[in-house]
């Protein structure tokens, strides 16, 4: 069982989605907080409009494109990946701009304070809510702080801070990363579990030797097929057939030479009855079974009958032996009434078995 990245790309941008609609809120409402504290807008026109516009807008495409990004058809969920991871970036970017500015203003102490405060809590969670995709959640950071300390490192000034921005973006990059693999790790395990859930759900429906449904599953298909033809008044048949004489190909040429003949006459069944809806499985034992949903008896009875010539004309070849025998067979029909029992069906398909192998084998009875 591999596991491959890109198989769990839709559930990893899913995430990240849900991830990061709750923080397009915070950043209008801590940017409303920065600006209105202290009258900041007033004094700050020409950079406050700019800044809550661009930010306001992003916001407002963003959860324009989620919403529109969840009826799109498939085929442009790529581009809408990419349109996603952009006005991620675009967000951060804007943001930065709006904190690289504050970083070299003069004055306007308690502003810059609350900017640089809500900008590390803004940073912090995002690249953490942005973990599951390491370049989104490193990029995040990255156009949220590099712009301030370019300008600064630039102008030469406030180095200390400088210093300290860049200590923390190296910081959230090691936590992004680290946090990155743990979740990978996490969603493999899970995809491998779940699939290994699948193979085991698969194989306990299956019997080993001969690929048909086992008999648990058709006990469960059973009482499946005859609720449905129930609700809808529509027949139901059970076949069941056992092969004549079975004793002897094991006693004469071993319990390998025996499978292998259960094993060729499975395949032969499975060909004959190839519609989706018949259900084809080993009732034990040389016995299999089949569910045949709304066909006449007499169309069910003529396919049994395919099968009993085609297993008498086999003549099958083991390690230089040729193994032979025919295939005794019972079929019943029933539509079924709230008042009858799903057994008896079965119980009608046996006796008709019965009637065939008592008539002398190699023979198809049907019981309506
Ligand atoms: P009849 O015509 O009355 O059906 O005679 P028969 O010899 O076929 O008798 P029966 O159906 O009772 O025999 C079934 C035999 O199938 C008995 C058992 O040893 C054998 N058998 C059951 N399961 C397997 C299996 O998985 N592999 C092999 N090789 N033999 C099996
Ligand atoms: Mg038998």
């Amino acid at each position: 069982m591999e596991f491959k990245r890109y198989q769990l790309y839709p559930r990893v941008i899913n995430d990240l989605k849900q991830r990061s609609t709750i923080g397009i809120i915070f950043y209008l409402s801590t940017a409303c907080i920065v600006l209105f504290t202290d009258n900041y807008y007033i004094r700050y026109p020409e950079f406050s409009n700019p800044f809550i516009f661009s930010l306001s807008g992003i916001c407002l495409l963003r959860l324009l494109h989620l919403y529109i990004a969840k009826w799109a058809k498939p085929k442009f969920e790529n581009v809408n990946n990419y349109i996603f991871i952009l006005s991620v970036a675009v967000t951060a970017l804007i943001w930065g701009i709006g904190f690289a500015k504050f970083m070299i203003q003069d004055g306007e102490l308690s502003a810059t304070l609350l900017m640089t405060m809500c900008t590390i809590g803004l940073c912090a969670g995002g690249s953490v809510a942005f973990i599951p995709d390491l370049r989104l959640s490193i990029s995040f950071s990255f156009f949220m702080l590099v712009p301030a300390i370019g300008v600064m490192g630039f102008y030469q000034m406030n180095m200390p801070m400088v210093f300290s921005i860049s200590i923390f973006f190296i910081y959230l990059c090691l936590i992004a990363h680290r946090g990155n693999r743990e979740y990978w790790d996490a969603l493999e395990n899970e995809y491998l579990l779940e699939e290994k859930s699948k193979v085991l759900e698969t194989i306990s429906r299956i019997d080993g030797l001969t690929d048909l449904y086992n008999r648990r599953y058709f006990d469960e298909a059973f009482s499946f097929e005859w609720s449905r033809s129930l609700r809808q008044q529509i027949s139901i048949s059970i076949i069941i057939f056992d092969i004549d004489g079975f004793k002897r190909i094991n006693d004469e040429y071993g319990h390998l030479a025996g499978d292998h003949y259960l094993k060729a006459t499975a395949t032969t069944i499975k060909n004959i009855f190839k519609r989706e809806t018949d259900i084809i499985a080993r009732y034990g034992g040389d016995e299999f079974i089949a569910i045949i949903p709304n066909k006449p008896l007499e169309n069910v009875c003529m396919m049994a009958e395919k099968v009993r010539l085609k297993i008498a004309a086999l003549h099958l070849e083991y390690e230089g032996q040729i193994l032979q025998t025919t295939i005794s067979t019972g079929a019943a029909i029933c539509v079924p009434d709230k008042n009858d029992k799903p057994q008896s069906l079965i119980s009608n398909a046996d006796k008709a078995l019965y009637q065939s192998k008592t008539s002398g084998r190699n023979q198809v009875t049907g019981n309506s």
